[in-house]
């Protein structure tokens, strides 16, 4: 209803447009100034900024870079700079919700977890422990991925348990394991700023890990090098730009260890006191000769020579990668790859010198470290008889409940849910409806359980919709731990407001389950708070190589973050910069890094004449994942509020097709309609570009159940596809 103000036209809106002091921000709109600060880390993306959240009347009013972190240095991306409002965001789940006679309606919290627990033990009795399948995030803090390993392992002992980093790191963990003998990112972000030469390769920081160009701006001596199919923003940064066919990295860097073997560019001395492997490698090698890798990756033989030359004669190298390189069926490949580079080359444990992956969520860091999904808590191997006694020891438990293998990864959990063999589901903070591959076979998998538990933050989401049983979760901005960033610097995480309705911390929710299924006293004793899992996580880590054993919540407040390893009674500054592998010890049985063949094939599903060009998909600035978040929030839904496809002005001259014409995306597997077409020369021709974030326009109707051998991540980036005019364009 109008005003009498806005209804004689004198409504100046004086209160929304305001102004005020605030002593942090200076000058600020009056609806933004808190009334005090809370110091925290950005809970979206793997780069880990220190940020401050302004609270007043208990709401979070506004974000800031934290000056003095030595992330951002106070610096923000746009998804930063808005997550205070992604708390109070429309769509919060509030309550538990049970299914009764087909509908989700409120239930207590005490009803909730009888009713899980029941559910869980009656198909565990009926069809086995391993008929339980639980797949989560990274975006938890580590003192909840500790406690939910136990428990799941442990107490609900199902070994299917695995989170949605197998989508975005699994082939970076994998690789690290094959050529180091462990998990582990070696490097730092201070590399970028001390490296001669920086190789990016399918890694669009610009986009994704906007905060990174930070760390690159402030080294005016690099020559960067940008690898990628697309001309993508960081692309146009680039000294030096190869645009490869899609999925032709792998032969790109066996091309490049060509050159480096042939023309005297590897450093001996290193390669023989610290890697093995080299002779078989050598004669591998002798097939990727610059005319064989010209032709696979349509780069001329002078830019092989330009890139070998420029890497091999560097003094500190480096090269990151993300997801360009992960979501591919022969990602693990690609990796041990890189790792070669960086081996043959001596590029590895100095300062300006890594193989580095730039990991996707804010804490994926932190499951690979403590979660018990791919390794045991610590990096420990299942297989290492050692390991699991050690746990045991720590855990004072008999070492027979230690499992003795990983269980199903997060897409084999799926498969046998399709199976019927898992038949009970609990997703936390994930949402595979619309991030999985071949949406309609997970769809299919889904209808298939018995018993489906989504524990979220949001409700609905196109996940949470299908469920059983919906676990309200508070979210960042509403509990405490730690998360760790890509560079292995750990960083606390701070409760600013209380969470909406009844929703609760997802610690509280896992100590909750485990009081009714009986193994709260034996698995968490005297646990009440996530910092009882800190403590307990710091004495399982010392010694190893993610050693958190000098960490403490109070050093990281003050400091504002950590790396490790930081064992305790370490005499270096917390502030200081560490790297792993400085002694080149590595963690394989013979301490000598390793030095891998792994041959390029060309990708799963090549272009036909049904299917003629290939779709490659990516992300956007302003977007997070599958918008559960961002898309809740104006500034950013409004910046960017539709999904796209881009094509090469050749192609849409062929197809007849114009911009911003409405198209679909048609694939073997469905479609995804009335996409708006974008025309552009960023892809070459043959090649189309389309992001995955939008529920509406959801990439993954298209996309296909192929995945990495070893790390079973998706091959996200190519499938085939037509793009024809919509019907209602047609007409
Ligand atoms: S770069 Fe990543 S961590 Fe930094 S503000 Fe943006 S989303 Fe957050």
């Amino acid at each position: 209803m109008k005003t009498v103000r806005e209804f004689l036209g004198v409504d100046i809106q004086r209160e929304q447009y305001a102004y005020a002091d605030d002593p942090l921000a200076g000058h600020v709109s009056a609806q933004r100034l808190a009334d005090h600060w809370v110091k925290t880390t950005c809970g979206y993306c793997s780069v880990g900024c220190g940020m401050m959240l302004g609270i007043r009347d208990g709401k979070a009013v506004a974000a800031r870079g934290n000056p003095d972190h030595p992330v951002n240095g106070g610096k923000l991306c746009p998804k930063g700079l808005a997550e205070h409002h992604a708390i109070t965001a429309p769509g919060r789940a509030t309550h538990p919700m049970l299914r009764r006679n087909g509908r989700l309606s409120r239930v207590s919290w005490s009803d909730a977890i009888a009713t899980m627990a029941m559910e869980f033990r009656r198909i565990q009795e009926r069809y086995g422990n391993e008929a339980i399948g639980v797949i989560s995030t990274g975006q938890l803090v580590t003192e909840e991925f500790y406690t939910l390993g136990k428990l799941v392992q442990l107490g609900l002992r199902t070994p299917h348990y695995d989170g949605n980093t197998t989508l975005c790191m699994a082939t970076a963990v994998a690789g690290y394991k094959r050529s180091f003998g462990s998990d582990g990112p070696p490097g730092a972000y201070e590399d970028f700023a001390l490296a001669d030469v920086i190789l990016l390769l399918g890694a669009n920081i610009a986009e994704n890990h906007p905060i990174l160009c930070r760390h690159l701006d402030a080294n005016p001596r690099k020559t960067l090098i940008v690898a990628d199919p697309r001309v993508t923003k960081t692309a146009m940064m680039a000294d030096l730009y190869l645009p490869l066919r899609p999925r032709s990295d792998l032969a790109l860097l066996n091309g490049i260890a060509h050159l480096l073997v042939r023309d005297g560019l590897v450093d001996r001395a290193f390669v023989d006191a610290h890697t093995e492997g080299y002779s078989e490698l050598c004669t591998f090698l002798e097939r990727y000769t610059p005319e064989y890798v010209s032709g696979i990756t349509g780069l001329s033989i002078a830019q092989l020579h330009q890139v070998a030359v420029l890497y091999g004669r560097a003094k500190r190298g480096m090269i990151a990668w993300t997801m360009g390189v992960n979501h591919s069926s022969i990602g693990v490949e690609t990796v041990n790859a890189i790792n070669n580079l960086a081996l043959l080359t001596g590029n590895i444990g100095r300062p300006g010198a890594s193989p580095f992956s730039i990991t996707g969520q804010c804490n994926a860091m932190g499951t690979r470290e403590a979660g018990f999904t791919s390794s045991l808590p610590g990096y420990r191997k299942f297989e290492s008889e050692a390991d699991r006694a050690e746990l045991a020891t720590l855990w004072n438990l008999p070492v027979e409940r230690i499992p003795t293998a990983r269980g199903l990864a997060y897409p084999d959990i799926i498969e046998a849910a399709l199976a019927r063999k898992i038949r009970g589901l609990w997703i936390i903070a994930t949402n595979p409806v619309v991030s999985f591959p071949n949406r309609d076979v997970l769809r299919q998998a889904l209808g298939n359980l018995e018993f489906f538990v989504v524990q979220d933050g949001f409700h609905p989401t196109p996940t949470s919709e299908l469920v059983d049983l919906v676990l309200p979760a508070a979210t960042w901005g509403e509990k405490e731990g730690t998360y760790t960033n890509s560079e292995r610097r750990v960083s606390k995480v701070s409760p600013a407001v209380a969470p909406p309705g009844e929703a609760k911390p997802d610690f509280d929710i896992f100590l909750a389950l485990a009081g009714q299924l009986g193994c709260a006293d034996e698995l968490f004793p005297g646990w009440s708070s996530p910092r009882d899992a800190f403590e307990e996580w710091r004495s399982v880590s010392a010694g190893r190589l993610c050693d958190y054993s000098g960490i403490t919540w109070e050093l990281l407040e003050e400091h504002g973050g950590i790396q490790w390893p930081f064992p305790a009674g370490t005499s270096e500054s917390p502030n200081g910069v560490r790297r792993l592998y400085e002694e080149c010890f590595f963690q394989t049985s013979t301490g000598r890094a390793r030095l891998l063949c792994g041959d390029w094939k060309p990708f799963p599903e090549q272009p036909s004449a049904d299917f003629p060009l290939v779709l490659n998909t990516g992300r956007t600035v302003e977007h997070w994942h599958t918008r559960t978040k961002t898309g809740a929030i104006p500034i950013l839904h409004t910046l960017s509020p539709r999904a796209w496809l881009e094509m090469n002005p050749r192609d849409a001259r062929a197809l007849g097709l114009r911009p911003h014409q409405r198209v679909d995306v048609v694939s073997a597997r469905g479609a995804v309609q009335r996409v708006e077409l974008r025309i552009t020369e960023i892809v070459a021709p043959g090649q189309v570009f389309m992001p995955f974030h939008f529920v509406e326009w959801n990439a993954n109707a298209v996309t296909q159940s192929e995945f990495d051998p070893v790390s079973r991540e998706p091959n996200y980036k190519q499938c085939a596809v037509r793009v024809e005019a919509s019907a209602a364009a047609r007409s």
